[in-house]
């Protein structure tokens, strides 16, 4: 029995993507910058693609711009945003501590190379939430860029991104938020949300890995990160990764078409998987319980070291993560769950297991048979468990 359970690190490629897949990466091989009837033909797809993702989050094709994924997504919205803040001698930008690295390292080399100043906020220890009267005391008359993820990718806390844009819109300051684990999981339009500019990923929501969009709202400027060709509008130079393009846009329509039915079965699922683990003693739920994206567990059981049981559980088929799969393979703890306020020793024993329209009730009922006794297994091993 095997159990894919890392659907935050990534997705399988789904069936549409793949057939959408297909034409592109054999007769239209065109360049869409060409003028002949292969470039065209190319160019169409492209045109297709583009308005396929506006309308899944209520943009209009024009606000669109493909990156090579979300991580290119997140730096473009925060060096154009950064570079357009000190023109006007504004360098202060508000984001959360518990960020992606994506957000988090590019922000901290605006800091330390360009002299911005950086407000990061802390969560709430229980929900993983900021609170918007912290948000509102952060503002400054030089503050640039608001950067809030719309959905963390390890404890699936969901942030208050409607009502930090409308504040952001009545104060003049942009907004971005990073929608890469929102997408395609739960409601995710621009409007309502009053972003100004939102990133989002493939290979997140059952596309290709290697391709992203930045949204960024008409009217709102958007600097390149790259210089060659004139592709996306002078925004994004290079020929477009046609394929991985059309499968994501193919990814995303079929995702947001069964949103609300995978939404209401995985929370389902979800909601099993937290209430069989958290009966292993000395267990806890690292985030909120209810706001929460439907696909997204995770917990600490004291005593274990996260790694080791990843190790285990993959043995028995069960692919999972501890935190970020950034952050695997190091040995620092997610900075993230100490963002939590959890202790090293505790923050080391988490286990991240992560849902999508594919996982099946006996993937679900699997890992509720095998964890626990892996759990035990490790704890008699460890020093640190007096039981
Ligand atoms: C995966 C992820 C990213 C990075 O996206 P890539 O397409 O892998 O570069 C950024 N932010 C969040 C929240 C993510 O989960």
């Amino acid at each position: 029995m095997n159990a894919y359970l890392d659907n935050a690190a990534t997705t399988k490629l789904s069936q549409a993507a793949r057939e959408a897949m297909l034409p592109m990466l054999d007769e239209l091989y065109g360049n869409p910058s060409s003028l002949h009837s292969h470039g065209q033909a190319a160019a169409r797809q492209l045109q297709h693609a583009r308005e396929a993702i506006a309308r899944c989050i209520g943009a209009q094709p024009r606000e669109i711009t493909f990156t090579a994924g979300g991580t290119e997504a997140n730096n473009q919205a925060i060096i154009s945003a950064a570079r357009l803040g000190d023109k006007a001698g504004k360098k202060h930008i508000i984001s959360t501590q518990i960020e992606h690295h994506a957000v988090l390292h590019c922000l901290e080399m605006l800091e330390k190379e360009q002299g911005f100043t950086l407000t990061l906020l802390s969560v709430d220890e229980e929900t993983g939430i900021v609170r918007l009267t912290d948000f509102e005391a952060a503002l400054r008359d030089d503050t640039c860029l608001v950067t809030i993820m719309m959905a963390n990718n390890e404890i699936g806390s969901i942030q208050p991104v409607r009502e930090i844009g409308e504040i952001c819109r009545a104060r003049g300051v942009t907004f971005h938020t990073d929608a890469v684990q929102a997408a395609g999981h739960i409601p995710v339009d621009v409007n309502a949300l009053n972003v100004d500019m939102l990133s989002l990923s493939g290979h997140k929501f059952h596309g290709p890995k290697g391709v992203g969009a930045l949204y960024c709202r008409r009217g709102v400027p958007l600097r390149p990160l790259l210089r060659g060709g004139a592709q996306e509008r002078n925004r994004r130079a290079g020929t477009e990764n046609m394929p991985a393009i059309v499968g994501m846009a193919a990814a995303l329509v079929e995702e947001v078409a069964h949103l609300d039915e995978t939404a209401t079965r995985i929370a389902n699922y979800r909601d099993q998987l937290i209430d069989g683990l958290l009966k292993i003693e000395k267990s806890q739920l690292n985030g909120c319980a209810s706001n929460r994206l439907p696909g997204n567990v995770n917990l600490c059981f004291h005593g274990i070291e996260g790694e080791a049981l990843l190790l285990l559980l993959d043995m028995q088929g069960i692919a999972a993560s501890s935190g970020s799969a950034c952050t695997s393979g190091s040995l620092d703890p997610s900075h993230v769950l100490l963002a939590l306020g959890l202790p090293h020793e505790i923050a080391h024993g988490s286990l991240r297991l992560s849902l999508s329209r594919y996982t099946t009730q006996a993937e679900v009922d699997h890992a509720l048979r095998v964890i626990p006794g892996v759990v035990a297994r490790l704890r008699e091993m460890s020093p640190m468990w007096e039981g």
